[in-house]
């Protein structure tokens, strides 16, 4: 599952972080997940938890944010939202031809999936 990939290093780079801070426990983490990622919440969350398991992350509260997508057209200047087909009930797949002349376009915002915060705890030192 793509999931899992993207939550290894998600979850990776999590602890690289509070490693670095000295941090003994996480508590909760703030996800950007742009809209065209096609990444399933409650996929993440699960992989999340699966992941988390043994390490300062347990217990921890993972949420997740959605943004926005954005497309350019390659031939006229047009930009904007793209356009979500559902080609299944369980597929999304974003439409990317322009609405204004049908040139192709390509996606300028919207496949980003970052983490924006985490909220630590780290001990006096
Ligand atoms: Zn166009």
């Amino acid at each position: 599952m793509h999931e899992y990939s993207v939550m290894t290093q998600i979850v990776d780079s999590i602890l690289a972080e509070a490693d670095k801070r000295k941090a003994n426990k996480v508590e909760e983490v703030d996800l950007e997940l742009g809209e065209y990622t096609l990444l399933g919440d409650e996929q993440l969350k699960f992989a999340y938890e699966l992941m988390s398991k043994d390490t300062i992350l347990e217990g921890s509260k993972l949420n997740i944010r959605h943004l926005k997508g954005k497309i350019k057209c390659t031939s006229c200047d047009y930009e904007g939202p793209v356009l979500i087909a559902e080609d299944s009930p369980h597929r999304m797949v974003p439409i990317l031809t322009c609405p204004k002349c049908s040139g192709i376009a390509q996606i300028t915002e919207g496949r980003e999936c970052l983490v924006r915060n985490i909220r630590m705890v780290v001990p006096d030192v």
